[in-house]
């Protein structure tokens, strides 16, 4: 299959397709950043990378490090169950209604309440878990320049009551051991880290490979990136998880900064930047672009 032209094709009709919804604005330092901007990257594991628009530029990735976080504390030991759970919540990504109802057990990792309560497993299990963090990314990347935007980590703390909120519920449930301070400045630290489409596909190509890098190392054993996948294909997309499997069909994740990476395990990651969210808070660009790509090469999980 010809993936640049397949892509280009693409390209042609994102630039055509009305652009809908709004650029994320509860910091400025999101609502700043160009509508217009648009990336695609696609990594093959077997016939290498193509690209269009701006793949190579950085933004926010925001409710997408939430990935990251799952697979650094499932190198560090297996999956949390007693603490996090790993269903569909069918609400916003900062919902507290569940919390309550279920006892402070987050329903899944991937959204902010799972994400903390990760933080904190982190925390029990790093000396120093942001250098963790960031050394999986640029090991995943390749890129030795991953790092956060300070203006957004600032800012984010500024803005943080929900997720403090979050915290002190699941507090009240015992399922917070360390300090809350210290768990949300870890969550925020993950959240202000920028990549470019380019290096959020590479990154995510050992969810495509079993958990293995291109270059052979083990990030992860098979039965470890399964999950991740799984939790990704259920659990991704806030409470539009359900719509995205319906018209992408893959495993994936979106961040409020405009983002989304996916995969198609055993053959491609696939990412996507265009910063204006649907109300649901995923990218409508983005999601149309990977709805075109999945329909195009008929190459979904389904
Ligand atoms: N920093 C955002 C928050 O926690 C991330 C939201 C997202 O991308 O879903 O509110």
């Amino acid at each position: 299959m010809d993936y640049q032209a397949l892509l280009n094709q693409i390209h042609k009709t994102t630039k055509v397709h009305p652009i809908q919804g709004k650029v994320a604005s509860y910091i400025p330092e999101l609502a700043e950043v160009d509508a217009a901007n648009f990336g695609m990257h696609l990594c093959c594991l077997n016939s290498g990378d193509y690209a269009i628009g701006n793949n190579k530029k950085r933004f926010s990735i925001q409710s997408i490090s939430k990935v990251f976080s799952l697979a650094l504390a499932l190198q560090a030991g297996d999956y949390p169950i007693s603490r996090i759970n790993v269903e569909p919540s069918g609400d916003p990504f900062n919902s507290m209604i569940l919390l309550e109802q279920e006892c402070g057990i987050p329903r899944n990792p991937l959204i902010n309440s799972g994400a903390l309560v990760m933080a904190d497993i982190l925390i029990s299990n790093f000396d120093n878990p942001k250098e963790a963090f960031i050394k999986l990314l640029r090991n995943l990347s390749g890129s030795d320049t991953i790092d956060i935007n300070s203006k957004v980590f600032l800012s984010e703390k500024k803005h943080s009551h929900k997720n403090l909120a979050l915290l002190h519920l699941m507090k009240s449930f015992g399922n917070i051991k360390n300090d809350i301070e210290e768990i949300l400045d870890l969550y925020i630290f993950q959240c202000a880290v920028e990549m470019s489409c380019k290096d959020l596909a590479t990154s995510f190509l050992c969810f495509a490979n079993g958990g293995q890098t291109l270059d052979g190392q083990e990030v992860l054993t098979s039965t470890k990136t399964k999950r991740i996948n799984a939790i990704m294909q259920t659990c991704g997309f806030y409470d539009e998880a359900g719509e995205f499997s319906f018209r992408v069909g893959l495993p994936g994740k979106s961040g409020v900064g405009g983002g989304i990476a996916a995969v198609h395990p055993g053959y491609y990651a696939v990412t996507t930047w265009s910063p204006p969210l649907n109300p649901k808070g995923n990218s409508d660009l983005g999601m149309y672009a990977l709805e075109e790509l999945t329909t195009l090469t008929g190459l979904s999980v389904f």
